[in-house]
């Protein structure tokens, strides 16, 4: 099967150009103004630009916490991305408290295999540092699975201690490992979650409050000196504070191999959003919180000017009536937010149109980005010959309007209901198949593969 791409302006991470794609089989075949029209299927692009497709290093599908898992799985989550014009996914696989990290990447396989309609790979999650494990640590690199995520966060479940981070950190520093961190001091924030909550501040806005930017910033200060003792990349997840991101600047001026990815909600909403004691601020409720108004704009100047790389979703969607446990206590209410399927429209509009970043920058912090620092490129996050031919077709003159009652996230809100945003996802092909046909999803579920991904390469330029 060939396909045509026609008329369209291609954009990748160096630049937009006008050319035709030509697609063979699963792979791209050639780039060009002159291709021959001999095709299967021609897709008529003129007036539209042609994107590499986005690729999403930042997931939660089918997550159990505790009793409850999140609401989308791999069909629902993986077709609501494909429908927002991301063809890739790295979700979070969680080792379980005396489990090994093969037992929880089978757990994660079993979940996605047969479900995803496009292509995922994994992270392990390591929450249970034994010696055996910290060996099996190089067999995940080996099979395709090399980062890592800790969690300084969340004492007894699932936070590291100093020493244990340590450890992964030097692990990674020899085997091509990356380290995820999730940088939040989890001790100082219990403090602050039991003091609030014996003077009986029960509301969603608590959450914020006694998760302030500082607790952030120092963890993502630990987390850097720990990787320089050890020698080791660094990656910082969801990172969502000026203060935050001051230490990740500092440290890559030093000359520190630390990269950071932050999400659009951090980019596009604020903590007004916990106002007054009403518990639909529970919609919000996610580590790290949404921060003050003048935080986006910080952020937006870190993606401009290169000390953020990536922006993923941290996907986590949890419905309004799990959402309700935390009622009468803040410290309840499951973490997380959907988001998996308006990142790219969301940033497209907020990011190209509002004048914050040019189209190839979107197109970096969206595709090649992660691509590159997870070990896919440029099988994924670049619109090459030889590359999977994963691609959007993006009409920049027509709009989207987010809605949970349009949306195909499997979630009974949306962060961002009524927004219209200017532009709009059109055909979305991953490897070869067209699997979204002018905003419709037409895709098979089960037809995305396992990703194995290379290790890290710290790159020379
Ligand atoms: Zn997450």
């Amino acid at each position: 099967m060939r396909t045509l791409i026609r008329h369209g302006t291609v954009v990748n991470a160096d630049g937009p150009r006008r050319a035709d794609v030509l697609i063979d089989g699963e792979r791209i075949a050639a780039i060009g103004t002159s291709l021959p029209a001999e095709a299967d299927r021609v897709i008529d692009a003129t007036n539209r630009v042609v994107l590499p497709g986005g690729v999403d290093v930042h997931t939660h599908l089918d997550m159990p916490l505790g009793d409850i898992r999140t609401a989308d799985d791999f069909e629902s989550g993986t077709i609501a991305a494909a429908c927002g014009g991301t063809t890739t996914v790295i979700d979070y696989a969680t080792q379980t408290k005396g489990g090994s990290l093969r037992g929880a990447l089978d757990t994660w396989m079993a979940l996605a295999e047969g479900r995803a309609v496009v292509d995922f790979g994994f992270h392990m999650c390591i929450s249970d540092l034994r010696p055996d494990v910290e060996a099996e640590m190089d067999a995940m690199v080996s099979e395709g699975v090399p980062s890592f995520k800790l969690f300084m966060a969340y004492p007894g479940r699932l936070m590291l201690n100093d020493g244990e981070i340590f450890r992964v950190l030097r692990r990674t520093a020899a085997n091509g490992g990356l380290v995820c961190l999730h940088a939040e001091n989890g001790d100082v924030i219990d403090v602050l979650v039991r003091e609030a909550l014996a003077a009986g501040h029960t509301a969603p806005r608590f959450h914020a409050l006694t998760r302030p930017p500082l607790v952030e910033a120092e963890a993502v200060h630990r987390g850097i000196a720990f990787a320089e003792l050890a020698g080791a990349p660094l990656y910082i997840v969801h990172l969502s504070s000026a203060e935050a991101l001051g230490e990740v600047s500092a440290a890559r001026r030093r000359g520190v191999r630390v990269l950071a990815e932050t999400c659009p909600q951090y980019l596009l909403l604020s903590d007004e959003a916990y106002e007054g004691d009403q518990f639909d601020g529970a919609k919000f409720v996610m580590s790290p919180p949404l921060r003050s108004r003048e935080t986006p704009d910080a952020l937006w100047r870190g993606l401009a000017e290169g000390d953020l790389q990536v922006v993923a979703t941290d996907h986590c969607p949890f419905l309004l009536g799990q959402k309700a446990r935390g009622r009468d206590d803040f410290s309840r209410i499951p973490n997380g937010a959907p988001g998996i399927e308006p990142r790219l429209s969301l940033l497209y509009d907020e990011g190209v149109r509002g004048g914050r970043i040019p189209v190839e920058r979107f197109v970096e912090i969206t595709a090649a980005a992660p691509a590159r620092i997870f070990g896919l490129y440029p099988q994924k996050g670049a619109i090459a010959v030889g590359s999977d031919a994963d691609l959007v077709v993006f009409d920049p003159s027509g709009t989207t309007t987010i809605s949970a009652a349009t949306h195909h996230m499997r979630v009974d809100y949306n962060p961002y209901e009524g927004r219209t945003l200017g532009g709009a996802v059109e055909t979305v092909v991953a490897r070869g198949d067209i699997i979204v046909d002018r905003g419709r999803f037409v895709g098979a579920p089960g037809r995305g593969r396992f990703l194995k991904r290379a290790p890290f390469r710290p790159r020379s330029s």
